[in-house]
């Protein structure tokens, strides 16, 4: 489907066209409609569909058509970095139009709250941002909803993982009770069906494509023992000379720090980002991996969601990560909308029972490769003896 198809306003169709989008994806097809026919909304979808803008546009168009002089839309997400990469998304699709919009988040100096309440006092059509900078900034009430038109959720399914719910019930009894809410999860536990109980009007239900990788990601993997991983990370980065953007995902701090070093002392150009940085450390790091000043980004999974890096060419699970969803998102990394990628695991002997479960959640198997022989002997692909250890492991830590 075209965008032209839909109802929107000339402006926004000529941003679009700016962005270089030719045709609505799934979820723009199903969402666009809907929200324009100002339905609430329970949207199932993973980063990578087009969900951002599946939600941006018709709100925009929607501003385009309103009088308002405060709070259109709040936009409410887990992480700084995607309020940050939605605000930029929404200055792209509104550049023809008076639309502003602002992201408020914490973890910055002091001078962002002086910016943000300052902001905040002016019109603004749209906050984006996380729930405890929020509740901060509605505590001393530098924000007035009573106009407010529409409330969404972004990553609620993370949003909840992380501890949010009764923040995002308090930030909801701020709002009139006369709104349009969106909700969009990547999975749907209990929780959410309560959540969404609790603050949607008669929703429409969408699914898309939950929990498979974009279908242009090649997924392999290599059956390696943990003191072989450098080597073969390494290697692999050796031979993949044409390859401008790598992003190493591993599940700890500790790690990212002890793989950066090991990359550095071989010359790539690396660097490394956890919940460890600052705000601006974090910010000026993501930046140089866009800008391909950085070769090699190792990350922990605090970037693995919704975080939009164009053209990363390969990605590498230095381990498996602990929740299958996790991997989808990291995964989800590479191949974005249109392009391709090449997305490597790497299996270690106790992380194969945790693997199988990852392919029978993307009904996929992935191939599996040796190492060279060169750098190690691969262990054999033996997942079911590792369910019973694990199974006897827990067990053991149930008595302890
Ligand atoms: P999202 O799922 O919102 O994180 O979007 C993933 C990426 O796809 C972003 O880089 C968007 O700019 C891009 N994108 C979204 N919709 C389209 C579309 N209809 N055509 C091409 N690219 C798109």
């Amino acid at each position: 489907m075209r965008f032209d198809e839909f109802d929107l306003h000339d402006e926004i169709l000529e941003a679009i066209s700016y962005m270089g989008f030719e045709k609505a994806s799934p979820i723009q097809e199903k969402a666009i409609p809907l929200i324009l026919e100002n339905k609430d909304l329970l949207a199932f979808a993973q980063t990578g569909t087009g969900k951002t803008a599946a939600f941006i546009l018709p709100i925009l168009d929607k501003i385009a058509h309103s009088k308002g002089d405060s709070i259109n839309t709040l936009i409410i997400v887990p992480t700084r970095e995607l309020a940050i990469q939605i605000d930029q998304q929404i200055q792209g699709f509104s550049y023809f139009l008076p639309t502003n919009s602002i992201a408020i988040y914490g973890g910055g100096d002091g001078s962002d709250w002086v910016t943000q309440s300052k902001a905040l006092k002016n019109k603004t059509d749209i906050i984006v941002a996380t729930p405890g900078k929020l509740i901060s900034h509605l505590n001393v009430g530098n924000i007035k909803f009573e106009q407010l038109q529409h409330l969404v959720l972004d990553e609620a399914d993370r949003m909840l993982d992380m501890g949010f719910y009764d923040d995002i019930q308090r930030i909801v009894s701020y709002l009139p009770k006369k709104r349009q809410t969106l909700l969009f999860s990547a999975t749907m536990p209990p929780k959410i069906k309560k959540l969404s109980s609790a603050i949607l009007d008669k929703p429409e239900e969408i699914a898309i494509e939950l929990s498979k990788p974009a279908e242009k990601v090649l997924q392999a993997a290599y059956l390696c023992s943990e003191n072989h991983k450098t080597p073969f990370i390494n290697h692999l980065i050796n031979q993949k000379e044409d390859y401008k953007s790598i992003l190493i995902f591993t599940s700890t701090k500790a790690k990212v720090n002890q793989i950066v070093r090991g990359l550095k002392n071989k010359n790539y150009q690396t660097d490394g980002i956890s919940s460890d940085l600052e705000q601006s450390e974090r910010e000026n790091v993501l930046s140089a991996f866009k800008a391909k000043r950085t070769r090699v980004l190792v990350a922990t999974d605090v970037i693995s969601r919704g975080i939009d890096i164009k053209d990363i060419e390969l990605i590498i699970n230095y381990d498996v990560p602990g929740d299958a969803e996790d991997y989808v998102h990291r995964v989800g990394r590479t191949a974005r909308a249109e392009s391709e990628g090449v997305a490597v695991t790497l299996i270690n002997e106790n992380d194969m029972f945790r693997f199988k479960k990852i392919e029978e959640l993307i009904e996929t198997e992935i191939i599996k490769l040796p190492i060279p022989p060169e750098i190690g002997k691969s262990p054999e692909w033996n997942p079911k003896s590792q369910n019973f250890r694990f199974k006897n492991n827990q067990r053991k830590n149930r008595k302890k």
